[in-house]
């Protein structure tokens, strides 16, 4: 019954333990996990569909997206468009991301990651896919987020294909000017964070059928797994703080944001769930 909308299954972390590590999630009610595909920037722009691609049989529980992180953008070429543009195209595509400004590394220059990020934007508008976003500010400034909210306003909104507010960590109003643009607010385990008020805030405050849940697996652990490795099966445990901010329980909560998942990136639905649709173009891939 819940989804997580946001884990790097991919990295070097879960190399020891990957079946193992995805069991668990399985295990503890997981029931889709969608694969971000920006990995460690060009050379890796496959790595989250070649993760969908290891399921050889039953339902697809794993969704990739494709993108280039802002990190990473200083290394983008014409070349790396051209390939995520077709890497776009494959069946277990459903968004483009995860991509944005950070303000806070810095690790490309300011200049540079709004350029790869608009022309990402018109990528992912010819590829009809909705963005993942990254957005991070620098340290006690709003910078990326205006800029970012701007650059979507007038960029982005118009195409009505909307995306997602990845690992929120802003406050309210910046949340409800991206929910005013059509957009999906994504929280993840920091909301449990000591300092993270303003996460708490947006998430008791943003409508529940706006509202992803996600690991960012391996970053982020929640309290008490704070400092570890982080993985997918503790997503039930982002419901359950989600839950309690809102005085419900973390059921409703991982099967109202599954749903809203499944809705916003057309999802066929869970096995356990009604009797299952074909889906010809998301079937057992080579
Ligand atoms: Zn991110
Ligand atoms: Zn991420």
């Amino acid at each position: 019954m819940f989804v997580d909308s946001h884990a790097h299954l991919e990295m070097p972390q879960f190399d020891a333990d990957r079946d193992a590590m995805l069991a668990r999630a399985y295990e503890a009610g997981v029931e889709t996990v969608v694969a971000i595909g920006s990995g460690t920037g060009p050379g890796s722009l496959d790595c989250a569909i070649q993760l969908a691609n290891r399921e050889k049989t039953g339902e697809p529980r794993i969704f990739a997206t494709v993108g280039i992180h802002p990190h990473e953008a200083k290394l983008a070429t014409d070349a790396d468009f051209g390939e995520l543009s077709a890497l776009a195209r494959n069946p277990k595509v459903i968004a483009w991301g995860e991509i944005g400004l950070d303000y806070f590394y810095d690790h490309s220059p300011r200049e540079v990651q709004r350029a790869v990020f608009l022309k990402q934007l018109e990528l992912a508008h010819a590829a009809k896919l909705p963005v993942v976003i990254h957005c991070r500010p620098s340290a006690d400034s709003q910078n990326a987020w205006d800029e970012c909210l701007g650059i979507l306003a007038q960029q982005w909104a118009s195409s009505g294909l909307g995306g997602v507010l990845h690992c929120f960590t802003g406050l309210m109003e910046q949340a409800r000017r991206a929910l005013d643009l059509g957009f999906m607010i994504s929280f993840a385990g920091n909301v449990t964070f000591p300092k993270a008020q303003n996460i708490r805030d947006a998430a008791r405050e943003v409508p529940l059928d706006r509202i992803f849940i996600e690991t960012d697996s391996p970053f982020l652990a929640p309290v008490p797994h704070r400092g570890k490795r982080n993985e997918p099966a503790f997503v039930p445990g982002v419901a359950r703080s989600i839950g309690e901010l809102r005085g419900i329980v973390a059921e409703e909560v991982g099967i109202q944001t599954a749903q809203n998942v499944r809705r916003f990136f057309r999802l066929p639905p869970a096995s356990n769930a009604e009797p299952p649709i074909p889906a010809p173009s998301r079937g057992v891939a080579g």
